[in-house]
């Protein structure tokens, strides 16, 4: 347990930290988490909609948790969801843009979404919101190529850099077989997010999350990963998954943190960050969130 709740408000007018859970539950789940994050001073909470399984099972609240993201938005702070297609992205920002003075809102498409048709009327539809970002994930399977493939289609539709950034969720490692508890989920290719991040001029986040799988695994990748430093430059934040008590999620129980764990792990972060750091063009014109 930390000692003190952290304020990272000084942190976040330099890096970008999205911290919530995994999916959106119950309007007193969204809410509560709301008001967590915002104690803290993080501005973008993620509480997902739509959740793309690997299996048939729970797979999203879907609609029924849009008004929870306006009262989310009516806090002041920005709501975030992963969408499957246009129409989940019109529906949640028109709702926005309808309900709320101040509006703000993230999107993103997951590693599982890779139909290039569908992406790109995704941004168009997020495009139409100056007020809305777009994040989009690395794909499961490690290929440079491809993920520079995803920044091409949704760049074709000429949205602007600084409304954008990329998350590096890590590649899966291709088996089925029983792992090791200790092995990841996902491999992270700190290489390959910095060559991309630096060669294309974007924002480049980290999903420590998604590629930790465990609680004891995400605490340590997020520790590597804030530390990490290459020619200058480094992640421009997190992605985190907290739920208010992570014994209970619907989705991804294992790997949710507490608030007293992304504490700590954000004490450490903002002490490392004293310094504000290198930018790129687009991260200098970012909107602040
Ligand atoms: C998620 O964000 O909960 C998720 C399913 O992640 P990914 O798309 O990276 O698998
Ligand atoms: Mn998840």
């Amino acid at each position: 347990m930390s000692k003190t709740m952290i304020n990272i408000t000084k942190l976040t007018s330099d890096k970008i930290i999205i911290a919530g859970p995994c999916a959106a539950e119950t309007r007193e789940q969204v809410l509560e988490s709301a008001k967590q994050a915002k104690k803290r001073g993080v501005k973008i909470l993620r509480a997902s909609l739509w959740k793309p399984r690997t299996e048939p099972g729970f797979d999203g609240v879907k609609e029924k948790g849009i008004e929870w993201l306006v009262e989310v938005a009516k806090m002041g702070l920005t709501p975030g969801t992963e969408v499957l297609n246009a129409r989940n992205t019109k529906a949640v920002l028109t709702a926005i843009a309808k309900n709320v003075e101040n509006p703000s809102a993230l999107i993103w498409i997951g590693a599982r979404n890779q139909n290039h048709d569908e992406q790109v009327a995704i941004v168009k539809a997020v495009k139409k919101y100056p007020w809305a970002r777009f994040m989009f994930k690395n794909q499961p399977w490690r290929h440079e190529k491809h993920w520079r493939g995803i920044l091409k289609h949704v760049l074709s539709t000429k949205i602007g850099k600084d409304k954008i950034f990329l998350s590096h969720r890590g590649f899966d490692p291709g088996t089925d077989e029983p792992r090791d508890p200790k092995e990841l989920r996902n491999f992270p290719d700190y290489q390959m997010a910095m060559r991309v991040k630096t060669e294309e001029d974007v924002q480049m986040i980290i999903d420590p999350s998604h590629m930790g799988g465990t609680v004891d695994n995400v605490i340590r990748i997020s520790k590597e990963a804030m530390r990490h430093k290459e020619a200058g430059t480094s992640f421009d934040g997190f992605i985190f998954e907290i739920h208010p008590n992570p014994t209970i999620a619907w989705t991804d129980a294992k790997q949710q943190l507490t608030w007293e764990q992304f504490d700590e792990l954000m004490d450490e972060y903002q002490n490392l960050h004293k310094e504000p750091q290198v930018k790129t063009k687009s991260a200098q014109t970012q909107a602040s969130f």
